[in-house]
């Protein structure tokens, strides 16, 4: 990146859905200086991903900042940026009425989905669109401190820009540099949330839903859930945080050739309260116990071995019972039972039994458990206003904030952010 000036009017930082939504929406709106800076070489974040786009609240909207009406307003207009080609969704009434029986829910949404290996390219040609609106992005550029007395952050390379206002939309991962800026401007937070899960991987007719319904958001009882289906050309990650792995589950578009394989998430939302700790920390405790148990990898075992109570090995995963393989080929075949704490198996199991009544066919003996899937909640800021301001001109937006749980909030949240700036400006 060539010099940036020594002032901005807006600094955005991050440029995930949550700073990409900021930066369009200003550019847009106002004339004021705007400077994008992303630490990595290709924006953005999870975008870079499956990009399964949810369209239909409260799905990726945490209700304490979210209501109907507001997210449906910018779902409109994030759909302007990110032009989705909706999934179809057929016939899921009968798998409705199985569920309502048992207490569960099927929510019905609107979700387009990019896949792996089509981001890249949508994100290219959104940072192009923003250059042409004049934004300064800063790629490879990193913003090392936010300084406590002035408004002014310093790089990476020591360069300090000050500004006007400042969006920060550093995402999850980054929950340990959001926490140190927070201390540094005295601004307050909790970090009492996380979810913890395992994903699932199975033939596809062995969970043919799917066929009907892309990604089914499937809601049970003791606050677990679905999440992130993937089917098609689907495969499972594993991604590397601090301390540990967690696993994923990625789905090509659909130009790349069927392997008949679905992977889906059970993941359970963990609240901690008295004493409260930090959900960061505990779902990297579980980590890293796994990595532990494994040698440092994350544990698969077929659902054949864990109704008998048995652990996965090499020979019994590869048996001829078991029909397909595993598709992240350096998992461990192992034991979930001893690394997951009791409650969390617990309901996850219960939650599965329901699911394999709904859909009949997920407890097939060769499907596969891989554990852990931890998606942590980060920090929730304490903010002064509705629009995520968190000092006067500072904005904490996406998910690093708690204030979006997917790409289509977190990208509202960045709109929010600049409307509050733009009704100050006004
Ligand atoms: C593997 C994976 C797949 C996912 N798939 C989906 C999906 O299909 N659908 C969906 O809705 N959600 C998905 N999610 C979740 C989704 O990606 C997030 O909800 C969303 O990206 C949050 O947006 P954000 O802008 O808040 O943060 P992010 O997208 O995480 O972006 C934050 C950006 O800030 C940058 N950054 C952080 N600190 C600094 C710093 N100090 N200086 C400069 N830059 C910095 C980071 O490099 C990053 O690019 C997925 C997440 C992952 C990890």
């Amino acid at each position: 990146m060539g010099n940036l000036n020594s002032h901005y009017d807006v600094i955005i930082v991050g440029s995930g859905p949550a700073g990409l939504g900021a930066a369009f929406k200003i550019a847009q709106n106002s004339k004021q200086s705007v400077l994008l800076i992303e630490k990595k070489k290709i924006s953005s974040g999870g975008l870079r991903n499956d990009c399964k786009q949810n369209y239909t609240y409260p799905v990726g909207f945490p209700l304490e900042h979210w209501g109907k009406e507001q997210a449906d307003e910018l779902l409109k207009e994030v759909a302007s940026h990110l032009n989705p080609k909706m999934e179809t969704r057929l016939n899921i009434e009968k798998y409705v009425k199985r569920a309502q029986k048992l207490g569960v829910d099927i929510l019905a949404i609107d979700q387009a989905h990019v896949g792996t290996d089509k981001s890249a390219e949508l994100i290219r040609g959104l940072v192009n669109q923003l250059k042409e609106l004049d934004v300064t992005v800063a790629l490879e550029t990193e913003v090392k401190e936010l300084l406590s007395n002035d408004k002014a952050l310093i790089l990476a390379n020591e360069q300090t820009i000050s500004f006007n206002h400042i969006i920060l939309g550093p995402g999850r991962a980054d929950y340990d540099w959001m926490q140190e800026q927070m201390d540094n401007l005295n601004v307050a937070y909790s970090d009492n949330i996380v979810d913890i899960g395992i994903r699932v991987e199975m033939k596809e007719e062995n969970y043919s839903i799917v066929k009907d319904y892309y990604d089914p958001k499937i809601l049970f009882p003791n606050k677990v859930r679905t999440f992130c289906t993937n089917s098609g050309c689907a495969h499972i990650v594993r991604e590397k945080y601090k301390g540990y792995y967690s696993v994923n589950g990625h789905s090509l578009s659909r130009d790349k050739k069927a392997n008949k394989l679905v992977n889906f998430a059970m993941l359970k939302t963990i609240r901690l309260t008295e004493p409260v700790v930090s959900g960061q920390e505990f779902g990297k405790i579980l980590g890293e116990m796994v990595m532990q148990l494994t040698g440092g990898s994350v544990i698969m075992q077929r659902v054949g071995d864990f109704r008998l109570g048995q652990r996965s090995t090499k020979e019994t995963f590869n048996d001829d019972l078991y029909d397909f393989k595993n598709t992240l080929s350096n998992a461990v075949a192992a034991d979930l039972s001893l690394s997951m704490p009791a409650k969390i198996l617990r309901d996850i199991w219960e939650a599965l039994k329901q699911l394999d009544t709904i859909v009949p066919g997920v407890l097939h003996p060769s499907t596969i458990l891989y554990y852990p899937e931890i998606k942590t909640y980060s920090n929730k800021p304490q903010f002064i206003n509705d629009n995520f301001m968190v000092k006067e001109g500072y904005y904490i937006i996406g998910d690093g904030a708690g204030t979006s749980r997917g790409i289509t909030a977190a990208w509202a949240s960045g709109i929010r952010a600049v409307n509050d700036i733009l009704d100050k400006e006004s």
